[in-house]
């Protein structure tokens, strides 16, 4: 059984009431997804006493400042159970406070509600046969039964001053290294950190992400890793998902698949091509240009199948129409898009920058959401192609298709 992820009762509540509940709750959301988040000392300290807690393991990460304290969350649920990243910014007006002996999430001193944690998995403190903590390999959340991977600290693109504006991935990887390593993540212990999270039930998906590495060697490694995830989990194929810039050989998608993913994802990140060279020039130079990314796509949608591709978009850089533009002409193609709140992070060339209103990011998550209806994407096939369902977008879908356990709930007394 799923864990409960709200604090809220809604046993007086009709399933209507619960839906209008969550489409608050997602505002909420939204807002905090470009305010960021705080935490009182008294309740760090309080987390930090409880064995269960389990945190953000980064330095970096998609905070707006670098955390040289106690390790913060990597996320919260909130009331009606919305999971949030924990985008730490100590100045945001959301702060945790520890009230009553329990957290609670407050704006400007007012309770909103009580919130939970992502808890300690299982097999953490379980170490892959070369020695490092599993949880250090992958970090996993029953909440959407994903585990995410990211094999390496470091893209080439930096070597040319090239790496995209938006991401600290090399900025990343000196706190990474100095404090959590392993730098480079093998394939025995991927394969064997996803086995652990499919064997204990905390996820039945696996992203496998990371840098670009020079002459494109890491699209051997994935051919690599997924062998050996098949060998280790006794099957020719699995549900992962394989996470790379687009190749100039297609060759190189077909390998994905013979390899055993499932789903393939390259993430263009921006529709608009001035914008797109601008802000991911290494992308634009190094992976074929804008117009081998969208072709790759197309031919990835036919090794793959319908909905089984997913591209990735920072959304908030570039104006609203390009994004959807690009959410359009992707979707009609079989591409399961996807879309981040931008958090202008420390260490990214964005850092200090603000991201878009939060009706911004509604709204076109609204969109992306009716898109991937018409387009005739299951929920299974969104899940099986997105790195977690907690955007916006995921949400969205769900609230509509009543698919959140809450609603289960609605008007029933638990026990
Ligand atoms: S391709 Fe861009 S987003 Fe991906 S790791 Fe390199 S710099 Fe970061």
């Amino acid at each position: 059984m799923n864990p409960k992820f709200w604090t809220a009762d809604v046993s007086a509540l009709t399933k209507t009431q619960v839906k209008e509940k969550l489409w608050e709750e997602l505002r909420l959301k939204a807002d905090i997804g470009t305010e960021g988040i705080a935490i009182s000392e008294q309740a760090l300290n309080s987390l930090h006493e409880d064995e269960s807690f389990t945190g953000q393991k980064l330095g970096g990460g998609r905070n707006r400042k670098l955390n040289r304290g106690k390790e913060l969350p990597g996320c919260i649920y909130l009331p009606y159970g919305l999971k949030v990243t924990f985008t730490w910014n100590d100045t945001s007006p959301y702060v945790v406070e520890f009230i009553n002996g329990g957290h609670s999430l407050t704006h400007k001193g007012k309770v909103l509600g009580a919130i939970q944690y992502a808890k300690k998995l299982p097999y953490e403190g379980q170490k892959s046969s070369d020695g490092v903590p599993l949880e250090l390999i992958g970090h996993a959340d029953y909440y959407d039964k994903h585990v995410i991977i990211t094999y390496s600290n470091e893209c080439c693109y930096i070597e040319r001053d090239e790496d995209c504006l938006f991401c600290n991935i090399n900025y990343d990887k000196d706190l990474y290294t100095e404090k959590f390593g392993p730098f480079w993540r093998t394939p025995k212990s991927v394969a064997e950190t996803v086995k652990a999270a499919f064997e204990n039930g905390v996820a039945d998906h696996a992203t496998l992400t990371g840098g670009v590495i020079a002459e494109r060697r890491e699209l051997e490694y994935y051919v690599d890793a997924g062998e050996e995830i098949c060998n280790t989990l006794g099957v020719d194929k699995f549900n992962g998902t394989a996470t790379v810039a687009a190749p100039t050989d297609f060759n190189n998608i077909r390998k994905l698949k013979e390899a055993g993913f499932r789903t393939t994802a390259m993430n263009l990140e921006l529709w608009n091509k001035d914008f797109y060279k601008a802000v991911c020039p290494g992308k634009a130079r190094g992976s074929g240009g804008w117009d081998n990314w969208v072709k790759a796509l197309e031919y990835a949608v036919g090794v793959f199948g319908w909905g089984r591709v997913r591209s990735n978009f920072v959304a908030g850089i570039e104006p609203m129409p390009r994004t959807l533009e690009g959410f359009e002409y992707l979707s009609g193609k079989g591409v399961v898009c996807s879309m981040n709140v931008w958090a202008p992070n420390v260490g990214s060339a964005f850092e200090g920058h603000r991201s878009p209103e939060p009706a911004w990011y509604i709204e076109l998550g609204a969109k992306l959401a009716e898109l991937w209806k018409r387009n005739g994407f299951s929920f299974d096939q969104i899940h099986d192609a997105t790195a977690g369902d907690y955007r916006l977008p995921s949400d969205i879908y769900r609230i509509e298709n009543e698919i959140f356990d809450i609603y289960e709930a609605a008007g029933k007394v638990s026990a």
